[in-house]
């Protein structure tokens, strides 16, 4: 059995459906039909996909367990991240990290994202696959650059009073 397949065995009717409406197109062709074959096996068509996903029960659950926003699994995966989009924001937590980015110790944060339907929890390093996002990474980066030029100047003052 392959490794998708094998980790579809493991959800429900409506994780699957949430699956499929958000992360089928994500894989290649072929792992695409494999998917696909599986879901007849399972007894899901589109029009019973769209029912499940408006049905879901898990949206009325309330427990401790944490759950996607999106799709209500629980099954999300939390990996540890260096924390790279320092600059980007302004708390006093920011400062600090991008001050820590400055002195070459690494900020560490969680990345968490929906196993089934691929929402992304907490985004710390703006990874998130989308074109706007892009666009910040890059705008947080020119502002770290500045910042370092700052600290420079800083310093080289220092240096020469
Ligand atoms: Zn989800």
């Amino acid at each position: 059995m392959s490794r998708v397949k094998n980790f579809l065995t493991e959800l429900d009717d409506y994780e699957l459906a949430y699956f499929t409406k958000f992360k089928l197109q994500t894989y290649m062709k072929d792992t695409q039909l494999e998917i696909k074959e599986y879901l007849v096996e399972r007894n899901l068509n589109e029009s019973k996909i769209d029912r499940l996903i408006l049905e879901n029960p898990k949206s009325k659950l309330n427990d401790d367990r944490k759950r996607c926003p999106r799709c209500y699994s629980d099954k999300i995966r939390k990996d540890k991240v260096e924390w790279t989009n320092t600059g980007g924001g302004i708390g006093i937590g920011d400062e600090v990290a991008t001050w820590d980015g400055i002195g070459g110790r690494a900020t560490y944060k969680n990345e968490i994202i929906c196993n089934v339907c691929g929402y992304w929890l907490e985004d710390p390093n703006q990874e998130k696959p989308l074109p706007t996002s892009k666009k910040n990474i890059i705008r947080n980066l020119g502002f770290f650059i500045k910042r370092i030029k700052q600290v420079k100047t800083v310093s080289n003052n220092l240096f020469y009073s």
